[in-house]
């Protein structure tokens, strides 16, 4: 562990001029799951950390609006348990209660959620040169290309990186079109979610869309009546305490038994939080049966390259979409 600085903001503001003043090797810490563990394999050395846990105006959720809207602060397990996000946003509770552990649950935050790193093994067993990592290392290469990949991603890979988006949380926000509200130096602004990820390209290293600084203070989920008619279905190793190994989270307008609007999102199967755009389309304006459910799964995979030992994913997640369409469906009433 490396000696660093340690601060805690009382405000949002404070927050981001602390970090400025802090410079560079400064980061923001919040529930501290992700960072601390990350600090202890030796993967980050941060030289400053502002911890923004204690930043009241930044804890809340509020579901009485035109909105959801979740403060960055808010507890995993307070947004899961929340009686209008469980009634109304299946797909939003479920995709939080499958995620981690109660305890690690009571202690996250949504927004350190967002901001995880992956699970990939080679960029967290590798510190101190073991394995390389274009992600951890820009320029060492990937020790999955060639290794053992059964983990990696098979929707948007490219020559540099494999990695999957571990985080089920963001699969669930992109398929409800969230909007991201963050602040840094130049003041606030807002994006969807689908904005915050990066596509590993050339670039692995640069994971998400935000500036040096950039804080995320909220996030925006607008209201749906899709909501109800929605899952969150992640397939995994075990079945609880375990990272998704294909998930998928869908939501449904539906008129009687055809679909009037489908929104679909993969995780543990692609290197950011994937929007099935094929499988909506498949979906729309059709009467649902298992066929086509299986069918528009398949959609969603038509892109997907394999690496050597992970090609059983592409059928595992047109399964786990399809099966989360009919449980999306025996919900709309
Ligand atoms: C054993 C284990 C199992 C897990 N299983 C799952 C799982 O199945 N599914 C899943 O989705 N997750 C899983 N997780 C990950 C867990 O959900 C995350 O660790 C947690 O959500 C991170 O939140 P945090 O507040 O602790 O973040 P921190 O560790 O405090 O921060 C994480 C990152 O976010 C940045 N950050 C934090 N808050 C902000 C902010 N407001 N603005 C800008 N940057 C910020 C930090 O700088 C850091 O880079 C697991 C974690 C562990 C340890």
């Amino acid at each position: 562990m490396h000696a660093f600085s340690y601060a805690r903001p009382t405000s949002a503001a404070e927050a981001v001029e602390m970090f400025s003043r802090a410079g560079e090797g400064a980061r923001f810490i919040a529930g501290g799951t992700t960072l601390y563990d990350l600090m202890k394999l030796d993967i980050e050395q941060p030289r400053h950390l502002i911890d923004v846990a204690a930043i009241q105006q930044l804890d809340g959720i509020d579901t009485a609006g035109d909105v959801l809207r979740f403060q960055a602060l808010a507890r995993m397990s307070a947004v899961a348990t929340d009686e209008v996000v469980l009634r109304d946003y299946p797909v939003l509770a479920e995709s939080l209660s499958k995620a981690a552990s109660q305890q690690l649950r009571n202690m996250a935050t949504i927004g350190g959620n967002l901001l995880q790193r992956t699970r990939c093994l080679y960029f967290r067993n590798g510190a101190n040169g073991f394995y390389p990592c274009n992600r951890r290392e820009p320029g060492s290469g990937c020790g999955a290309m060639g290794g053992l990949d059964r983990g990696q991603a098979v929707l948007g890979t490219s020559g540099f990186c494999t990695a999957v988006s571990p985080g089920d949380l963001p699969v669930a926000l992109v398929a409800l079109d969230a909007r991201v509200d963050v602040i840094g130096r130049t003041g606030m602004r807002t994006m969807p979610i689908e904005d915050l990820y990066r596509l590993p390209g050339a670039t692995p290293h640069l994971e998400f869309n935000l500036a040096p600084g950039e804080m995320i203070t909220a996030i925006v989920v607008p209201k749906t009546a899709a909501g109800r008619a929605s899952t969150y279905h992640k397939i995994r190793d075990r079945e609880s305490y375990a990272f998704a190994l294909a998930s998928a989270a869908v939501a449904l307008e539906m008129r009687g038994g055809r679909v009037e609007r489908a929104r679909i999102a993969l995780g543990g199967v692609a290197t950011r939080p994937w929007r099935a755009a094929a499988a909506e389309a498949e979906l729309a304006g059709k009467t649902l049966t298992p066929e086509l459910a299986l069918k528009a799964g398949r959609a969603a995979f038509a892109e997907a390259v394999p690496g050597h030992h992970n090609a059983f994913k592409i059928e595992l997640g047109a399964r786990t979409v399809a099966d989360a369409i009919t449980i999306a469906a025996s919900r709309s009433i």
